[in-house]
């Protein structure tokens, strides 16, 4: 059962892990912009929801997506692997899947999955 505390409670962890993370201006301080275009590929044939994200070096360096599926508390895509080896590397773009690793009881495994294309800005030299 998924009580409206264990919501609560999941909020806060996320909140936690967001915090933990660090900024992006300290943790990557050659990055001027991270923008990470998301298409949500429902179950089945469900219509598809587009989002963008933009991150600034004032921001967290949380990218972890939610997955936009009720029920879904513990799912997501983490996009963090990609985005490090990214700047790692001091590459501009990249695309991929992700399938939301969630879950649910009421939810069949694999129930989501996003196609994504990181854009990463970088200072000029100094
Ligand atoms: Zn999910």
């Amino acid at each position: 059962m998924r009580s409206r505390q264990n919501y609560a409670e999941m909020k806060e962890i996320k909140k936690q892990q967001r915090l933990a993370t660090g900024l992006i201006s300290d943790r990557f301080s050659k990055v001027s912009s991270i923008i990470i275009k998301m298409a949500y590929f429902h179950y089945g044939t469900e219509p598809i929801v587009m989002r963008t994200v933009y991150f600034l070096p004032s921001g967290y360096a949380y990218f972890n997506m939610e997955c936009l599926e009720k029920g879904c508390a513990d799912g997501g895509y983490d996009l963090g692997p990609v985005i490090i080896s990214m700047i790692n590397s001091h590459k501009k773009s990249a695309k991929g899947k992700l399938v939301c690793k969630g879950k649910s009881a009421e939810l069949p495994s694999e129930h989501a999955r996003i196609a994504y294309e990181v854009a990463v800005e970088y200072n000029k030299k100094s």
